[in-house]
């Protein structure tokens, strides 16, 4: 993996969906890992997803799983308990939420800021990478989120990219990247919510 780190959950713990509230119960760290996606498959973007991308997006977020499943396991072997959040499960499919935010978690644990496209912005890999989250008990030093607001300041790649208009100064608008990608997802073999545009250009 390209990033790992951990956050306190504490004072995020309110942002998690109802459904795996439960199962969280007295989880107190959040480990956050980061797969970064290949620069040629981003490269070969112009202003809409490819199908070699579509399928990267798809490894990207198994090997994020497989990780994911990988630290859980050896959790279990240290006797303690491992809640290991799906890459890229969408639980509500109005607004596009997973079971939580991944990108919190590692904000939380002080990888990195989220930038004015939303995604998560990484010092070094920027938007290029992919993220995963294991919730657990086992007792772990954890990050603080960074000073500072990040690298979009001076910035407008995202803004002047986006096939939507959905990035400006102000922020990013979930309702038009959603329409744009809905309208995407009917592409010849995507057939799924991707973009990869402003993926492409946060570097
Ligand atoms: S492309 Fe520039 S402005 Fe957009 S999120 Fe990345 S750093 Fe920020
Ligand atoms: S995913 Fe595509 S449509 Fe949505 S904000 Fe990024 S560039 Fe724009």
């Amino acid at each position: 993996m390209a990033m790992f780190g951990v956050a306190d959950l504490g004072p995020i713990r309110g942002t998690f969906r109802p459904d795996i509230l439960t199962a969280a119960r007295g989880l107190e760290y959040g480990i956050s890992m980061g797969y970064r996606l290949s620069d040629p498959v981003l490269d070969g973007i112009a202003d809409r997803p490819t199908l070699i991308y579509k399928h990267h997006y798809k490894v990207a977020n198994y090997m994020l799983d497989q990780a994911a499943a990988h630290v859980a396991s050896y959790i279990h072997q240290q006797r303690k308990r491992a809640l290991p959040i799906p890459a890229s499960q969408v639980i509500d499919w109005k607004d596009n939420y997973g079971h939580l935010s991944h990108k919190a978690i590692a904000v939380q644990a002080g990888l990195g800021w989220i930038g004015r496209s939303a995604l998560f912005l990484h010092p070094v890999h920027r938007g290029r990478l992919r993220l995963v989250t294991v919730l657990t008990d086992l007792p772990l030093v954890s990050g603080a989120p960074l000073a500072g607001k990040g690298p979009c300041d001076g910035c407008r790649a995202c803004i002047d990219a986006c096939p939507a208009g959905a990035i400006s100064e102000a922020g990013y608008d979930r309702a038009r990247c959603a329409e744009k990608l809905k309208e995407f997802s009917r592409m010849p073999g995507i057939g799924q919510s991707i973009c990869g545009v402003c993926v492409k250009v946060c570097r």
